[in-house]
This record gives C-alpha cells, structure tokens and sequence, in this order.
C-alpha cells in the first residue's frame, strides 16, 4: 500500500490542499489507478502558528507495486503540489511524503501529537528517517509534519466532508448559494449531516478567495450526496470531493486531572470550580477564572461565541463545571464546550419580619433587630433566602459558526444540549 501525505500548499490569498489533492486523485484515477477507500482531511492543532486557516492536511492510499507505477503515481503528484501551490507566499512551505507499508504505533503517535502538540520539522524528518517515509520538502518544507500526521492519523471516530469546487473563473467572486435551499437540506438531513447554518449564516460557505464553493459536513458519504444534490447553486461546480475526516470528533482534546496539567496550545477537558464573578471586557469578549486544587486559569467566551456568552455570564463563584476548550495565545482557555455540573444555590441573608408585618432593622452591632414601624425588639437571627438562579445544569456549545473544525457537536454525542 502506498500512502500519501500532502500538507502546507495555501496561502490567505488563494489555493487549497484538499483541491490540489483532488486534481491528483482525479488525474490518478484518469491514469488508470484506483484510490483506496476515501482521501482522508485530518485536522491538525487549531493552535498551530503558521496554519493558513484550519490546519488542514491530505492523504490517500493507493494499492500500487510495481516501480514504475510508484515512480507514476509520485510524478502526478509532485508536478501538481509544484505547479499548483502558492509558493510565492512567504509562509507557504509544502510537504510531500510517501510511505509504503503499514500505519505504526509510532506514526499513529506523531499524528496524534500534531494534533494535541507543537512539532519541529526535525520531529517529522526523524520519524521519516526511521520508518523509511519518503519526503519532498519545498522551500523549507514545513509541511511534511501535516503530510506525515495525515498519513498516520488513526480514525476511531470519524465523519465525512463532502467538497465541492468552484470554477477558476469564480474565484475570488461572491458565491452563489441558494440560502432557501441550504435551510431545506438542513431541515430534511440533520443529523446527518449537522453545522450547515446558523440562523441566517450559511455555515458550509468558506469567506476567503479559495477554490471551495462549500463543504458538507456529516456521518456518511450517502448522506452528504444526498445533501449536495438539494443545494442550489448559480455558479458551476467544477468538481467535488468527499473526504473521511477527524473533524467533529473532539480527537485535539485530552482529558486532564488537574488545572497544573494544562499547557499552552493544547485541548483539554477539565473539571474545576468557577472562581469569581464572570466579566465581560469591550469588544464583547466574556472571561471568568476556574480553580481547583493545583491552580488556576482564566476561560474565556469569544465574541464570535455569541449567545453562548450569555451562559458564561449566569456562572457563579462556586459553581462546578467540566470546560472543552483550548489553550490559545494569550494563555486562556477557549470554551468549545461545557457542563455545568452542580449549579450552587445563592443564599441571601434578610431581616426577620416583624410581627406587624413590616421588615425590621438592625439594632446595632449584637443587639438583635428592632422594627422601624411598632418598636418591638427581636434576637432572630437574620434568614436565609434562596436566590433563584437561571442557569441549569447540563451540557452547552458554543453555536455553529464559531465551532471549531475538531470539536464534536453534542448532538454526535448523542447529549441534548442546553440553552
Ligand atoms: P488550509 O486549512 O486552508 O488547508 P491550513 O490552515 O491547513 O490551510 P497550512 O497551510 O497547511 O494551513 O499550514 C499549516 C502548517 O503547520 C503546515 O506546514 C503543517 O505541517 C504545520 N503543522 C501542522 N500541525 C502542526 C503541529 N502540531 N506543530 C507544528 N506544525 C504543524
């Protein structure tokens, strides 16, 4: 089995990895080859610093022997990523790699770190070197990390985009989607395929000059064709590509014990107590501190997270609660997602009622009540008044449109969420 990995041929301004990859498997199969199930799109660490927009990365399986066909197949694919990738760019270093034989522990392991670490080119040549991968670096070849972790990504949970291109000549220009018929498909297929809209924001439509038209995400391939033959479009679809994927399968996120675990430009799920009062700062950005025994940090609630703010904002000092989310450049922890545990009752202190009726006061410092109305003394104590709190427990998500590509809805989790 051949496999390969290609990562790193974009820029801001134009071009895709998963495009450049199907024109390679569109060529391959022209030339006679049959790919090996579906082309896989493996999301990488959302926290990496030089990722063009999702930290993408390609790879596909090819059941070839011969030499020459390898040899075949490795010129396809280099004379594309050469031709195609946007080079120019400063940031833009591609990575090719090649490997036969079988995904090992060792290659499952560095895809899993790509996705949950920050790597070194070093860190991809080593492992190149060791398993006898094959990489073609251009310039200085950054993505050889993102091609080797596709390559070697194991898929215990998985989910299907479907992506369909645009025409050259419509690159750069408005898209052409029918809203009308994006809600329709949304209403006859979710869950099966799920994060299509949001409200009145068409969801599968990328916002950059890029040849993607839209992506489809969902369970199965039947589904999303079933969905992509319901979208109406006024442009022509040049072609389209369904790609098996670690995306929505919450795979960045690891399980701590502990606040004192957590580093920089890595997910997590911990469990903590919220701090103090939560505060909203200008721009509309909602923060609140989470402690527990071994520390502290603070999560924050982006603007672009919308409603969800609004849960943030009911917490409590003393609420428990188990945070989804990412520790970003500035050091606090992104909510993906969270269950509120145990919501703690808010207990308010009053002044006995008089038995004429009216509130009594304080007679000073230890020297009980005394009511303003009859003058009748008391040495009550004060009582205690459960505070009704809006806030319920359960589970809640950030909404579509600022859900990261790895991060798993709760409906894939078969959990009703809150709202
Ligand atoms: P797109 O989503 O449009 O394909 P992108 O966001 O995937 O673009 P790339 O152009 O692929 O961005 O750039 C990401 C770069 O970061 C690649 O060179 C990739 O090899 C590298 N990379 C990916 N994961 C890691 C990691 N965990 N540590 C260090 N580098 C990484």
């Amino acid at each position: 089995m051949l496999h390969v990995g290609i990562d790193d041929t974009d820029s801001p301004s134009g071009m895709c990895t998963t495009y450049i990859s199907c024109l390679i498997i569109d060529k391959l199969k022209v030339c006679g080859y049959t790919i090996k199930g579906y082309p896989r799109l493996i999301r990488l660490n959302p926290f990496t610093p030089h990722k063009t927009r999702g930290n993408g990365a390609v790879s596909f399986r090819l059941e070839v022997r011969e030499e020459d066909e390898i040899k075949k197949v490795k010129d396809v694919v280099l004379s594309l990523v050469s031709r195609l990738s946007e080079l120019k760019n400063d940031d833009t270093n591609p990575g090719v790699v090649f490997y036969e034989g079988e995904i090992s522990e060792s290659l499952e392991r560095f895809a899993l770190d790509a996705i949950r670490r920050i790597l070194t080119i070093e860190d991809a040549k080593r492992l190149a070197d060791k398993i006898g991968a094959e990489v073609y670096e251009y310039k200085n070849g950054r993505g050889i990390i993102g091609a080797l972790a596709a390559i070697g990504c194991p898929l215990p949970d998985k989910t299907y985009e479907l992506i369909a291109y645009r025409s050259p000549e419509n690159y750069g220009k408005k898209r052409k989607i029918d809203k009308e018929s994006v809600k329709r498909m949304d209403k006859e297929t979710y869950p099966e395929t799920f994060d299509n809209i949001d409200d009145d924001y068409i969801a599968i439509e990328p916002h950059t000059p890029c040849p993607i038209l839209y992506g489809i995400r969902g369970e199965s391939p039947k589904a999303l064709i079933r969905a992509h033959q319901m979208i109406k479009v006024g442009e022509k679809i040049e072609r389209y590509c369904i790609f098996e994927t670690n995306q929505h399968t919450d795979q960045h996120i690891q399980k701590v014990d502990s606040i004192s675990q957590m580093r920089q430009f890595s997910c997590y799920l911990v469990t903590g107590e919220v701090k103090d009062m939560p505060r909203i700062i200008e721009g509309g950005h909602v923060f609140f501190t989470l402690k527990d025994d071994t520390g502290e940090i603070e999560c924050a609630a982006y603007e672009p997270t919308k409603d969800f703010r609004k849960t943030i904002m009911k917490l409590r000092p003393g609420d428990k609660v188990k945070v989804f989310g990412g520790i970003g450049v500035h050091g606090t922890l992104n909510i993906e997602k969270i269950k509120i545990e145990h919501v703690k009752p808010l207990i308010r202190y009053e002044n006995p009622i008089c038995s004429c009726g009216k509130r009594m006061k304080s007679a000073g410092k230890n020297k009980g009540f005394k009511c303003p109305n009859c003058g009748k003394k008391s040495d009550d104590q004060k009582i205690p008044k459960r505070i009704p709190r809006s806030l319920k427990e359960g589970y809640y998500e950030v909404p579509t449109c600022a859900r990261r590509h790895l991060s798993k809805p709760l409906i894939r989790m078969g959990i009703k969420g809150c709202s």
